[in-house]
């Protein structure tokens, strides 16, 4: 069965009495292990996608099963719940407590599943490993480097061992370098079985994962399987 399944998803805003139709009939199917990027034009629904999916908002109409699970008309506890427990987010900001070590920024999602404070200190520093900072542990965002930070938002997104990495514009802050840097690190995650779906309006990084679906105007335009990357595999 696949991890995210969509069917025929709209959201409608109303902003005064103007309505304005966000996404209009989304069906898109994402299997276990796969490595996606949305794209689109500003305003085509991109964000609006990502908070859906994410668990971050509700559709309008149509139905949303994450996991086997219909979460399109939960409520924002529930919503949060299955949050914590399915997802794990990076952003362009990277969205790091300031004053936390890394390690505790890495610690933070394990807080809610309750785990004692030295399993998570010993969760937080594997998946540290796993992203290859564990030298960086004792530092504070302000004391690393974009890429650094990034990757520690990274770890932090894959403590729970989250059914999908959700990415929204992951290398928007970073220079072209570090950017790749990024990529490598998702594709090891994928190449160890990892879901991951990224938004993007950068065609050079979006052509790092395996499939890319195209938004336009709330409506999915392509969605392709991204050949040049996919015969590696
Ligand atoms: P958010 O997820 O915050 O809604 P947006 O999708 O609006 O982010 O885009 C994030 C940033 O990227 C914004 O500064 C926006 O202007 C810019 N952006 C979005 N789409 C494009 C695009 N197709 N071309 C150039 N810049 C874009
Ligand atoms: P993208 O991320 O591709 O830039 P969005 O999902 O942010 O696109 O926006 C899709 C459409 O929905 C746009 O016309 C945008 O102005 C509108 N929109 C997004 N969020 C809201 C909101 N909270 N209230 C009203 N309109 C919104």
């Amino acid at each position: 069965p696949p991890v995210i399944d969509t069917s025929e998803i709209s959201k409608m805003y109303q902003m005064g009495t103007e309505r304005i139709h966000a996404l209009r009939s989304i069906t898109i199917r994402i299997q276990r292990g796969e490595y996606v990027a949305f794209m689109g034009p500003s305003g085509s629904g991109k964000s609006t996608l990502m908070n859906i999916v994410g668990c971050l908002d509700t559709p309008t109409s149509g139905s949303y099963v994450l996991n086997g699970k219909d979460v399109s008309r939960m409520t924002d506890n529930q919503l949060a719940e299955v949050r914590n427990r399915e997802i794990g987010f990076v952003f362009q900001t990277f969205n790091l407590l300031p004053r936390a070590t890394s390690l505790d920024n890495v610690a933070l999602p394990l807080i809610y599943a309750g785990y004692s404070k030295s399993e998570r200190e010993e969760r937080a520093m594997e998946s540290l490993r796993s992203v290859g900072l564990a030298d960086r542990a004792k530092h504070k965002p302000n004391e690393l480097s974009g890429g650094q930070r990034q990757r520690v938002a990274i770890a932090r997104a894959l403590v729970n061992d989250p059914s999908i990495i959700l990415a929204d514009e992951p290398t928007g802050n970073l220079d072209s370098k570090t950017s790749y840097e990024i990529m490598d690190l998702f594709e090891a995650l994928y190449a160890k079985g990892n879901t991951i779906i990224m938004v993007t309006h950068e065609d050079d990084i979006a052509h790092y994962a395996h499939r890319i679906v195209r938004l336009r105007d709330g409506l999915v335009e392509s969605d392709n399987v991204n050949e040049n990357v996919a015969s590696h595999h």
